[in-house]
C-alpha cells in the first residue's frame, strides 16, 4: 500500500503585521494533526528563500502594499493549486489600507521625517525599501482568490474549520462568510 501524499502548504506575509500567523500558531495541539497532513514548504516559519512550484494551499496573510509584496504574489498565485485570503487585510486591506486616505509623500514625511526616531533619510535610504504601490489593495483585486478567512486576526477556530476543509479536499463554507468582498 503506498503512503499518501502529504499536502504542500505555504505561508505568506504581505502587508500585515504576523497577528494572522500568531492566531495559526494558536492551533495549539491541532497543529500536530496539521503537521501530520501537510509539508510546510515556505513561509515565515520556515528557512525558504524562494517560492517553490507545486504548493496545494498558499494562506496570504496581508494586504498588497508594495512592489515586493506584488512580485511574490503573482509567483504565489502562479506555483499555488489553491490559494487563501487569511485576515482582514488580505481580505478587505484593513489596517494596511489606512492610509490610502492620505498621500504618499505626506505618508512618508510622517514616518521617516517628524520625530520620534532617527529613520534613515534620502535616496539611500529609499534603495533599501520596497516601493510603495499608489494604494494598498486587498488579494483578490490583484489575483484570484480561492477563499476566504476574514477576522483580525481570524480566530484559530475559523482558521482550522477552513484548513481542515481544505485539507479533506473540500470547500471552505464559513457559517459567517461573506462572499461580498468589494
Ligand atoms: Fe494583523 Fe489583523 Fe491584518 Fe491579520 S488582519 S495582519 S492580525 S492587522
Amino acid at each position: 500500500m503506498t503512503a499518501q501524499r502529504k499536502l504542500r502548504l505555504a505561508t505568506i506575509w504581505l502587508g500585515g503585521c504576523a497577528g494572522c500567523h500568531m492566531s495559526l500558531l494558536d492551533l495549539d495541539e491541532r497543529l500536530l494533526e496539521l503537521c501530520a497532513a501537510v509539508d510546510l514548504v515556505y513561509g515565515p516559519l520556515v528557512d525558504a528563500k524562494e517560492y517553490p512550484a507545486g504548493v496545494d494551499i498558499a494562506l496570504v496573510e496581508g494586504a498588497v502594499a508594495n512592489v515586493d509584496n506584488l512580485e511574490l504574489l503573482f509567483k504565489v498565485r502562479e506555483r499555488s493549486r489553491v490559494l487563501v485570503s487569511l485576515g482582514d487585510c488580505a481580505v478587505t486591506g484593513n489596517v494596511t489600507a489606512l492610509r490610502n486616505s492620505g498621500k504618499l509623500r505626506e505618508l512618508f514625511g510622517t514616518v521617516y521625517h517628524e520625530p520620534p526616531g532617527e529613520a534613515p533619510v534620502g535616496p539611500a535610504a529609499i534603495k533599501q525599501v520596497p516601493a510603495l504601490l499608489p494604494k494598498v489593495l486587498p488579494v483578490h483585486h490583484v489575483v484570484d482568490v480561492d477563499a476566504f478567512i476574514p477576522g483580525c486576526p481570524p480566530d484559530p477556530e475559523r482558521i482550522w474549520t477552513a484548513v481542515a476543509a481544505l485539507l479533506r479536499g473540500q470547500p471552505v463554507a464559513l457559517a459567517e462568510q461573506q462572499r461580498t468582498f468589494g
